[in-house]
């Protein structure tokens, strides 16, 4: 039976696909992919050559019921994003939600995604923690933090390096400045960074620098 798999690539080390990923990348008919000119990339040094389509944010709505067809006629289909496992602050839900609906199969690799090594790199405690993703940037930003404010589990969010100060700087009025938090900077990279303290110790170290890559925010939970 045909199934629409769900592929997870690395999020900076080119080294952390899995065997698994880079054989059914091989095996598919058609791969998805977020951007077209980075998923080439990646093939490209995994010597793979397959037709290609993207699979994006502006197109998802438009192409989803069209590509659960195309499943259902017997191809396998691969969707990978950027980086890390696609569907998570990434197009794939609604794919993945429609392929269920039509009883196609799905199956999701295990693999590559920023909040796992955030977390377990955090310190803070792992056994029950809440996925926030990327903060609204404007409207419902206010009323998020104001939910968020008597979490008692660990909390994870991804942030753009130009928003990182703005975000601290509200945890220390939302959450309080003694709360405990990690900054994950450039996982798997070259210059991967942990930064582990208080809202307010990192807060001050990151205003000293300017601050460069991918960020992951694992932050404590209401005692
Ligand atoms: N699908 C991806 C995943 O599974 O993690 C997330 C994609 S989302 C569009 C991109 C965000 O993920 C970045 O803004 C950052 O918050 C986080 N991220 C991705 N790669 C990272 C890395 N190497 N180090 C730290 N954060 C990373």
């Amino acid at each position: 039976m045909s199934k629409l798999y769900i592929i997870p690539t690395p999020i900076g080390n080119l080294e952390d696909i899995t065997l698994r990923a880079i054989r059914l990348l091989k095996e598919a008919d058609l791969i998805l992919a977020e951007d077209t000119r980075n998923t080439s990339f990646l093939l490209k040094h995994l010597e793979i050559s397959k037709p290609l389509k993207s699979y994006h944010q502006h197109n998802e709505h438009k192409t989803v019921s069209e590509l659960v067809d195309v499943i259902a006629s017997g191809k396998n289909v691969a969707l990978v994003s950027d980086a890390g496992t696609p569907a998570i602050s990434d197009p794939g839900f609604l794919l993945v939600r429609e392929c269920i609906k039509a009883g196609v199969e799905v199956e999701c690799l295990p693999g590559p995604t920023a909040f796992v090594p955030a977390l377990v790199n955090s310190g803070l405690p792992c056994d029950s923690f809440v996925f926030v993703g990327f903060l609204p940037q404007k409207k419902g930003r206010h009323t998020k933090l104001l939910e968020l404010k008597e979490e008692a589990r660990t909390m994870i969010f991804y942030e753009s390096p130009f928003r990182l100060l703005k975000a601290l700087e509200e945890f220390k009025e939302y959450f309080g400045e003694e709360r405990n938090v990690c900054v994950s900077r450039e996982l798997t990279k070259l210059y991967e960074e942990n930064k582990r303290g208080t809202v307010k110790e990192v807060c001050e170290y990151f205003s000293q620098k300017q601050v460069k890559g991918e960020i992951v925010i694992v932050l404590e939970g209401k005692h």
